[in-house]
């Protein structure tokens, strides 16, 4: 597109993959991908917005200096800094290359520029007209995430929507060199999804069912996996695309954290933290190899995580390796085939969560949200639904793959565009709008609901641009655990119903949060385990901000505990 061509550009440095890459260690055994260099530059949009920190309307970065704590000096914006059009941030200088050591890219004025850069392009890539086609709002209602490249010491990093903020932190690996959280490229991004679905679906935050926070856990892994597989930059090696000495062709595309992972699981002879393409189950005895199935606890959201960004991973293989065609030329091979595969089935990942039905959504909901995302966004999505039905079973997460079938289009109820304009404007015509249909919506009686601010979507489909409503809304549900003594017995769930309207065609489709027992006996599961490690502070008002890593906040709500901040629990990893 010539237009778009014209538009004013900052370039901004980054890291495409961690510095594991780029050191030479034949010791530590790993299938990698080859790499040209690591060192990429992502291109915003200028529009106008950039300032001084790096800055912009929704992110900055704030960073301190280990010494004294005190902030550090901020990057100089430099308008048109590049030729005529291009502007950047003072970096310092400018002999960081493909050639470069490792420790060069240590420096804070790289480690500020290049954290900005990736999470400005996890912002874009959801938002693009290709994902969710609509602009991101951030959970805690403030403008700006701020981002803290260097948080202090320590294994680990976490998005705090309390303190609007993500903190990477640093420690020295036992080899020696130190690992920076900020300069893992699957880390940056991993934090930033969260980051981002928080903003799309704030529920997840304090939900007790392991599966909703493990939601959040898998897309944080997923878009990082997808961020390398979308980037056509990036040169891998022939070996990891045709299998020519690997037999398992694309295991090495789908490690999370190298450089982070292979430091604190050395002992266990892992080179990453995470591995997309695995064999976690629910339950073992439906899985292709049983006796390769790894069975994990229904309790643990990252273990659990690992389940749903399997199945996902999958889908995403089977479609890369059902179009690839080995091509002499490699960059052609990735350009035709193996990018396009991979971003066809991101996509259905992506608009998937503006489909999640608001509540304590469970990998079910989400199931059935990608069937949905599947079918609005392709003529032929068969292929991926049947994939992920496969996988859903096959991993133990349903009994049939029906289960994911949503629920049906809302023929009887009929939109014009007057009223989707009303609905969009005006909370009372939205609430009269959800009321008046509240039986095909599957309210239950008497139920006080909440509206969500209403989104209005602008994706992709084929050629065209399509409209999409979306009218969420939310109620509090109790059911009955008994935790232990001293806390009330019974426990707000919250739960939900999606109402997406196309406007072009004026489709109703409509999702609800699913419950049923397994549901319900895998909340209490939870409860009891927070309780039971000393992870529930029980208070009568909102602490949350003050209240410590790793520790859920109960609300008594007149004799209804309500769980705030769960999602807190989560980590780059488990403590
Ligand atoms: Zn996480």
């Amino acid at each position: 597109m010539p237009a778009a061509k014209r538009r004013p550009r900052v370039n901004l440095p980054y890291l495409i993959r961690d510095r594991a890459y780029m050191r030479d260690d034949p010791t530590d055994n790993v299938v990698r991908i080859v790499l040209a260099t690591p060192l990429q530059t992502f291109s915003a949009v200028d529009d106008g917005g950039f300032l001084d920190g790096p800055a912009n309307d929704v992110v900055a970065v704030l960073d301190f200096d280990l010494e004294s704590g005190k902030a550090s000096e901020k990057r100089k914006f430099v308008p048109q800094g590049i030729g005529k059009s291009v502007s950047c941030y003072d970096i310092g200088y400018s002999d960081l290359g493909p050639d470069s050591e490792p420790e060069s890219f240590e420096t804070t004025e790289f480690m500020q520029v290049s954290t900005f850069a990736t999470v400005l392009k996890v912002l874009e890539f959801f938002e693009s007209s290709d994902n969710l086609g609509r602009k991101v709002r951030w959970a805690f209602g403030a403008d700006k995430l701020k981002i803290i490249p260097r948080a202090g010491e320590g294994r680990n990093a976490f998005y705090d929507r309390a303190n609007h903020n993500i903190q990477f932190y640093f420690h020295r690996a036992s080899q020696g060199h130190t690992i920076y959280t900020a300069l893992s490229h699957d880390i940056v991004v991993h934090e930033t999804t969260h980051a981002v679905l928080d903003g799309v679906a704030p529920d997840l935050y304090d939900a007790i069912l392991p599966q909703s926070l493990a939601l959040h856990e898998a897309m944080a892994d997923i878009t990082a996996i997808t961020q390398t597989l979308l980037n056509e930059m990036v040169l891998f090696s022939y070996d990891a695309l045709t299998g020519g000495t690997d037999k398992d062709e694309y295991s090495a595309l789908s490690n999370i954290a190298e450089e982070f992972g292979a430091d604190i699981r050395r002992s266990e002879g892992k080179n990453y933290l995470r591995r997309m393409k695995n064999f976690f189950c629910m339950r073992q005895n439906r899985m292709p190899d049983p006796s390769a199935a790894v069975v994990v606890p229904a309790d643990e959201p990252h273990q659990l995580s690992q389940v749903l960004s399997g199945v996902l991973y999958a889908v995403m293989e089977r479609r890369m390796s059902e179009t690839h065609r080995p091509a002499a030329d490699i960059f052609a091979t990735l350009e035709t085939t193996f990018v396009p595969a991979a971003r066809r089935v991101a996509r259905i990942i992506v608009r998937a969560l503006d489909y999640l039905p608001p509540g304590e959504a469970s990998f079910i909901d989400y199931g059935r949200a990608f069937v949905l995302a599947a079918r609005t966004t392709y003529k032929r999505p068969q292929k991926e639904v049947r994939w992920l039905k496969q996988e859903f079973v096959e991993r133990g997460i349903v009994e049939d793959g029906d289960e994911l079938e949503p629920t049906c289009n809302m023929e009887k109820i009929s939109v014009n565009g007057a009223l989707a304009e009303k609905i969009v404007a005006n909370d009372r015509a939205a609430r009269k709008f959800v009321q008046m249909h509240r039986d095909h919506f599957g309210l239950p009686e008497e139920v006080e609901f909440e509206l969500l601010p209403r989104t209005i979507a602008q994706k992709a489909i084929g050629r065209r641009k399509q409209r999409e409503l979306f009218v969420k809304l939310h109620w509090r549900d109790v059911e009955q655990h008994d935790v232990a003594p001293g806390l009330g017995r019974e426990w707000a769930v919250r739960k939900g119903v999606t109402i997406a309207v196309d406007l072009d065609s004026m489709h109703i489709n409509v999702l609800h949060t699913v419950t049923n027992a397994t549901l319900v006996q895998q909340r209490g599961m939870m409860l009891k385990k927070l309780h039971g490690g000393g992870r529930l502070s029980l208070t009568a008002e909102e602490k949350e901000s003050q209240a410590t890593q790793g520790q859920v906040v109960v609300k008594d709500a007149d004799g209804v505990m309500e769980l705030r901040g769960a999602m807190r629990l989560l980590h780059i990893i488990a403590d």
